[in-house]
């Protein structure tokens, strides 16, 4: 192809034990997925149903990497989540067929400017300058089907300079994965190369310059990334 511009390709994730890599397409993550995060943000679990925003797939920061600490905010939060890859896309996916669409997993951060995403709920303005900006989604590679089957429970955790912050357990999910996946795909098409961000546990807080992040998922995977002083 004979770009018009200078082109950087398709931003990637490396898939686990393996040479190949998954191409990123669109970010989508659920809001308020598990009811004591849902809580500590003043929100009632039990009469709200899914909602999800973007991010844009350059977003991403590979594990291990070494981030600057964002522009134009002074609250940065940590939300660490289960990653969802899409492998096959569709429309109208029925519930118990929306794991057939899976391709894989992962561990990732929705790094939140969280002023400014409270700015924008207070005006009612769109929350895009407070969710997705420049390395707001750091992941890990991606564990296929095969290697980590459908992970419905277990823990996920995150640490902050070696002290636990967040704690939860996949189980306490408002809206399963497959469940996430059958709603989604009513609202938008999904494609091969999408992800899915599942969700917060409670405990999100803040992170400073220095700081040492290290999120966990039971099987699915670990990752690390500091923010420069
Ligand atoms: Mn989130």
């Amino acid at each position: 192809m004979n770009y018009a511009i200078e082109y950087p390709g398709p931003t990637t994730l490396p898939v686990a034990e393996s040479n190949r890599a998954f191409p990123v397409g669109r970010i989508y993550c659920v809001g308020r997925n598990y009811a004591e995060h849902a809580r500590e943000m003043g929100h009632d679990p039990d009469r709200e149903p899914p909602f999800f925003f973007m991010k844009p797939p350059d977003a991403i920061v590979q594990n291990g990497a070494t981030i600057r600490y964002p522009q134009m905010t002074s609250d940065l939060h940590h939300e660490i989540e289960m990653i969802v890859a899409i492998g096959k896309g569709g429309a109208d996916i029925p519930v118990d067929k929306a794991l057939e669409h899976v391709f894989g997993y992962g561990v990732g951060l929705d790094m939140t400017r969280r002023d400014l995403q409270g700015e924008a709920k207070k005006m009612r303005r769109p929350w895009e300058m407070g969710k997705a900006f420049d390395n707001s989604a750091p992941c890990t590679a991606l564990k296929t089907v095969t290697m980590v089957g459908h992970p419905s429970k277990g823990a996920i955790w995150l640490k902050v300079n070696g002290e636990m912050r967040q704690q939860g357990d996949l189980a306490a999910m408002i809206w399963s994965v497959p469940e996430t996946i059958a709603y989604l795909s009513k609202l938008i098409t999904l494609r091969a190369g999408d992800l899915i961000m599942s969700g917060t546990p409670a405990g999100v807080g803040p992170v400073k310059a220095g700081d040492r992040l290290e999120g966990h998922v039971d099987g699915v995977g670990e990752l690390t990334v500091s923010y420069a002083k």
